[in-house]
């Protein structure tokens, strides 16, 4: 089941990204009295009433040229309107109402998505008042709200909230392979869907996902069942936000969520950027399978080290995700193309498997007794059953005397042990320590 999005759209310095970082609880996230500063996380998850949602931040396209402000809100306007399921709107008390604000209130009033104001900077009970203007925008009741103090966030999530669409269940089986294709612009994902489609038989191709925008493509393969997601996202060409990252990773964010293998293509070319990091990242934390595609792997100069040393360039980039496979390609000539799909299938398996509870526990014994858990004060750490709770990706939870004592590093150690029993390629593993003594 896929995470529907909230994107926040608003003019700059309204507090859009002191409201995010309120909403995903990222303290780290730095808000300075700076203009144009560089923001890292764009966007995030959250929970609210029960109610998973991903949380996109438009704010901070920048644009050059006159009439800047205006075009950078017209594109997260616009970007919204396409990619997400509620908007938050947000205004400003203290400067009310502009030009500005009219402007983007008539392109959200023609989406007809749902709408939220929030009205930023309301930071005593006794400014209340300054919301009444704001009701002439037309989207009914404005939501007063303080970021720097952080007073009605939760009377915003509610309102949010209330308005995403119902929960869609996918309607592909569970033995269908979902794939997804993220990737800056121009890396090959295109080319990579024609080339895989042009050796396969397509059984039918453009069928209607469960979004209403999304088109799949199926296809099958020595009997095994695949679907391409979200390819309509790839064709959809042209518009001018389309170069831009925010674009392209609220398009990913989306396909991620519905996809059980995640191809992260890296342009072979032109080598590994910030934005890959981005993109790969939210697989990571989605949970999903990875692959890394590295495309393009005609246009280089090869001798029997070249891709060893990609490889470890890759490795060196995404510390995060060094489970994940990397398979070298070229989708324009098709070389090497069909080391693909059986690599798909490999960490597909990997993400949905089950280990039974007992010899789950006879490794993280042998694990414990070369290499004893971290002591505090005289007491050591216990850990007295594990068990795996759930795939996809699989999830561990080991029961211990003392939570609080598990470190980080100790974590590390025994996944390197879990996984140099099982192998779970392509597929992260999470583990949770909780109190049973
Ligand atoms: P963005 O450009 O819309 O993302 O806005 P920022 O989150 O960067 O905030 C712009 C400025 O407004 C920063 O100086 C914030 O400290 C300030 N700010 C944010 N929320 C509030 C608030 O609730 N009250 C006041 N007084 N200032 C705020
Ligand atoms: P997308 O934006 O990620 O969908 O990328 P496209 O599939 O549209 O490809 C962008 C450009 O890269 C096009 O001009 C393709 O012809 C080219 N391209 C894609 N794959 C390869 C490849 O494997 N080798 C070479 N040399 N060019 C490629």
């Amino acid at each position: 089941m896929s995470r529907p999005i909230i994107a926040i759209v608003g003019r700059p310095n309204v507090g859009k990204s002191t409201i995010f970082n309120r909403i995903i609880g990222d303290r780290l996230a730095i808000v300075e009295d700076k203009p144009g500063i560089t923001r890292d996380r764009i966007y995030g998850t959250g929970e609210w009433n029960g109610r998973a949602f991903s949380i996109v931040d438009t704010g901070g396209i920048e644009i050059d040229g006159e009439d800047e402000i205006m075009k950078s809100v017209r594109m997260q306007a616009e970007l919204a309107i396409e990619e997400a399921d509620v908007i938050i709107f947000m205004v400003d008390a203290k400067t009310g109402l502009t030009h500005a604000d009219d402007e983007v209130a008539q392109m959200l009033l023609r989406s007809r998505k749902p709408i939220v104001v929030a009205v930023n900077k309301v930071d005593n009970f006794s400014r209340q008042d300054d919301v009444y203007e704001f009701y002439s925008l037309g989207f009914g009741d404005p939501v007063p709200i303080s970021g720097s103090h952080g007073i009605g966030i939760g009377d915003l999530l509610d309102a949010a909230v209330e308005r995403l669409p119902e929960l869609v269940e996918e309607h592909y089986d569970e033995d269908v392979i979902r794939v997804a294709l993220i990737g800056r612009p121009n890396v090959g994902k295109s080319s990579l869907v024609n080339a895989l489609l042009g050796e396969e038989r397509v059984i039918v191709s453009d069928v209607a996902g469960t979004t209403r925008d999304a088109i799949d493509t199926p296809f099958e393969r020595d009997g095994q069942k695949f679907v391409l997601i979200d390819t309509a996202g790839m064709r959809k060409r042209g518009k001018v936000y389309e170069s831009t990252e925010k674009y392209s990773v609220m398009r990913a964010l989306k396909a991620i969520e519905r996809a059980d293998v995640v191809l992260v293509l890296i342009n072979g070319e032109e080598g590994i950027i910030e934005q890959d990091k981005h993109i790969a990242g939210y697989a990571h934390e989605a949970g999903k399978a990875s692959i890394f595609v590295v495309n393009k792997w005609d246009t280089i100069e090869k001798d029997d080290k070249t891709m060893q040393h990609f490889e470890q360039n890759i490795r060196d980039h995404f510390l995060f995700m060094t489970y994940a496979p990397v398979v070298f390609l070229s989708a324009k000539t098709k070389s090497r193309l069909h080391k693909l799909l059986p690599v798909v299938c490999r960490v597909s398996e990997q993400h949905a498997l089950r280990i039974q509870t007992h010899i789950l526990n006879d490794i993280i014994s042998d694990a414990i007794a070369i290499n004893p858990p971290p002591t505090d004060k005289g007491r050591r750490l216990r850990i007295n059953y594990v068990t795996q709770v759930a795939v996809k990706p699989p999830t561990i939870v080991l029961f211990a005397n003392d939570p609080d004592m598990m470190h980080f590093s100790y974590e590390r150690y025994l996944e390197n042990k879990i996984r140099a029993a099982f192998d779970f390629a392509g597929t992260p593993i999470r583990i949770f320590t909780r109190k049973k003594s």
